[in-house]
């Protein structure tokens, strides 16, 4: 039984098919904890989180990689980061009044990002279907702006006593002789695979179950393994360097009020205090 999350992948022999499936148990759980989500949005943000890491995985296993759901007339959004080292964070911004965000009943879209080693942003953005469903927007997401077809599924449980979250993509490659029975073929075979949540409790999310249970009797190869972990990138440098940018005049105002200032992280809820005495070394370096 796997303890940790993780990525794995295999390939068919045939050369048919490639699979990603990941464990996500653990740094959802820690997202969902660090904004004390509940409900449906909770869910969702699990899910996207997962998203996250099998786009990276997928697509650019090296490369930071940004999912946003942004809701229609600014009724909020959710957003998943996943960087190559596996460390992973996601955070829920409600709409006006504090209202989280609902993909049920408010449009949204998908939009997916890789940051390009010379700094450029890859981007795509789809619809998110409606009703909300994350694995189809993201299925939609991988045929129309990358013309990958692919069948994925997502599944979360992130409240009770037996948490489980993960998913996979199953990619049919360009290669395969006979694509187009291949892929009707796995189209059967994934109908049993749509709905994965009560397997993922029942296998504790292991990734491994996952590929053996959807390759049952195909011959396949095991590829590499990687870690995932909840990890957010903040820190005190961060932080004042996001002050440095701040106008002189704002921070004069700050150093004025004579508090030390305390700035919390959205995504994993890290305190931060700046002293007077840094606010004043801003202004005196800048
Ligand atoms: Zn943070």
């Amino acid at each position: 039984m796997p303890k940790n999350d993780s990525v794995t992948r295999a390939m068919t022999n045939d050369g048919a098919f490639r699979i990603i499936a990941a464990r996500t148990t653990d740094t959802t759980q820690q997202v969902v904890g660090a904004q004390n989500l509940k409900g449906p949005v909770a869910h969702d943000l699990a899910d996207l989180v997962t998203t996250s890491i099998l786009y990276r995985e997928t697509m650019a296993p090296t490369l930071r990689v940004q999912c946003i759901v942004r809701l229609e007339d600014g009724a909020g959004q959710l957003v998943a980061d996943s960087h190559p080292d596996g460390s992973t964070r996601g955070l829920v911004q409600p709409g006006p009044a504090g209202v989280q965000p609902d993909i049920r009943q408010t449009r949204a879209t998908l939009e997916m990002m890789r940051t390009l080693p010379n700094s450029e942003l890859h981007r795509g953005v789809v619809e998110v279907p409606e009703g909300g469903n994350l694995s189809d927007a993201f299925m939609r997401y991988m045929q129309l702006s990358e013309q990958i077809v692919s069948m994925i599924a997502l599944g979360s449980v992130v409240e009770g006593d037996k948490p489980a979250a993960g998913g996979y993509v199953v990619q049919v490659l360009p290669e395969a002789a006979e694509a187009e029975t291949a892929m009707a073929t796995m189209t059967r075979r994934l109908e049993d695979f749509v709905e994965i949540r009560e397997r993922l409790q029942e296998s504790d999310g292991s990734p491994s179950q996952l590929i053996e249970q959807i390759f049952e009797g195909m011959p396949f190869t095991w590829l590499q393994t990687s870690d995932i972990r909840f990890d957010c990138p903040c820190s005190e440098v961060r932080v004042m360097t996001t002050l440095s940018v701040l106008p002189r005049s704002e921070v004069q105002e700050l150093v004025d009020e004579g508090e030390p200032l305390s700035i919390g992280c959205d995504y994993c809820g890290t305190s931060y205090t700046v002293e007077i005495a840094q606010l004043q070394g801003l202004l005196s370096s800048s």
